[in-house]
């Protein structure tokens, strides 16, 4: 790939630079709810210059811009140490999963409010007892006329408590194989059969939660991609969410490796030195920066399968794997950088180091992703 930018992309990120320099949205508020609100506003405030959706048809609200495009407008976002936008499961994934396999209606009905973070989405694909093997789920839905009737649990539903929408795979057909029984609905939240309880994390929040369905009703309409077809459309979800958490998230370790080497500079040890003047620490750093550059560089090859074959292929994997890796280590040296001031839950990097221990789990574990890397990618023996 060509990483020199055209004078016509040079000329997008320069507008969108500008726009960005006007609109900084300051710093974000500590707790969760809070963070929500602000990040919900910067999401309309960039929505209402039409940056919300940037690759999205400008038919469905979006720019229209090209796959480039938008992976500059990413790195713009992280050079400006942007937030990122409250809709994100529904930006990432349920969107571009809509765009592929959605009627005309459903786009038309669905795409604006999820820009405009009118309506929040949330992702119930994990079960009690499904979560790698999610085409084992028990979640049923059995048809009524015109409407499903839904039974079941999920859990890790993140965002459920802020969410109307839920992209939710059930079984509607017990006799078929596990993989062909599944269909994909567009659920709504706010109805009493569905109770949501949130699940506190390591770190005190709430991010996430269980949801449990007790005859929850779904208009027949609300299908996506045809009955029976639910386990394609899940992974065209899925694919986005590894491509797009595999650069999005890149940019993030590029800030995260600058700000490291800040607090490397002005933290100093008993001895009165500060830690870059550390030799382990300075080879730590610079391991650190130079795995940053190669998960860069690998995702910019992600985003040259997406422009070939039109979606994201199996590679995406390989970038999700990588960054949970990086990302660990970097809040690991942030704890040996902090010493003792580690134990405040109060310091930054503390909160970050304890969230990293999802990075691994999150959007599919390390070892279903080398699996996939194995088979898909390198075409070894499947295991199975
Ligand atoms: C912060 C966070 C947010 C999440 N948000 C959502 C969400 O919004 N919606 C949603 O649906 N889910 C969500 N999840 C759930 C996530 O997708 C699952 O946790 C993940 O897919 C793993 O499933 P599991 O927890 O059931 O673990 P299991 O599948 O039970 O796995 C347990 C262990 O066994 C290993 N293992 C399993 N199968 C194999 C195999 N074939 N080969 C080798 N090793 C294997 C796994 O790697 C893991 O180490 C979230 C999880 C986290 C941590």
């Amino acid at each position: 790939m060509d990483l020199t930018l055209s004078p016509s992309e040079t000329e997008f990120r320069d507008e969108f630079r500008v726009w960005l320099e006007a609109n900084q949205p300051g710093p974000e508020p500590a707790g969760e709810d809070a963070a929500f609100v602000f990040r919900r506003d910067w999401q309309r405030l960039l929505n209402a210059s039409g940056w919300a959706g940037v690759a999205w048809p400008k038919e469905y609200g979006g720019r229209g811009a090209t796959l480039i495009e938008q992976a500059i407008f990413y790195e713009e976002l992280a050079r400006a140490g942007a937030p990122s936008m409250a809709n994100v499961l529904a930006l990432a994934m349920g969107g571009p999963t809509l765009i592929a396999h959605g009627t005309e209606e459903q786009k038309q009905r669905y795409l604006s409010p999820i820009l405009s973070a009118q309506e929040i989405w949330c992702q119930g694909f994990s079960e009690p007892d499904s979560g790698s093997d999610l085409a084992s789920l028990k979640t049923r839905a059995v048809r009524d006329g015109d409407e499903w009737v839904v039974t079941g649990q999920k859990v890790w539903t993140t965002f459920a408590h802020h969410a109307k929408w839920c992209m939710l795979v059930a079984r509607t057909d017990q006799d078929a194989p596990k993989h062909k029984g599944l269909t994909y609905f567009l659920m709504d939240m706010e109805q009493e059969a569905v109770q949501v309880r949130p699940l506190h994390q390591i770190t005190g929040e709430a991010e996430f939660n269980e949801l449990f369905i007790n005859e929850a009703r779904i208009p027949h309409e609300n299908i996506v991609g045809g009955e029976g077809n639910g386990w394609a459309v899940a992974i065209t979800t899925l694919m986005h969410e590894r491509f797009t958490l595999a650069f999005g998230l890149q940019l993030q370790v590029q800030i995260a490796v600058r700000e490291l080497t800040e607090k490397a500079r002005t933290t100093r040890g008993a001895t009165g030195q500060t830690a870059i003047e550390d030799p382990v620490i300075r080879q730590r750093l610079s391991q650190l920066m130079i795995e940053a550059e190669v998960l860069r560089l690998n995702s910019y090859r992600g985003l040259t399968a997406v422009m070939r074959h039109g979606v994201p292929g199996p590679e995406g994997s390989l970038g999700k794997w990588h960054w949970s890796e990086v990302a660990q280590s970097l809040a690991a040296l942030a704890m040996d950088i902090s010493g003792p001031h580690a134990q405040l839950v109060e310091d930054e990097w503390t909160y970050r180091f304890l969230r990293s221990h999802a990075n691994s789990i999150e959007g599919g574990t390390t070892e279903i992703l080398k699996n996939i890397v194995a088979e898909r990618v390198l075409g070894l023996p499947r295991m199975r």
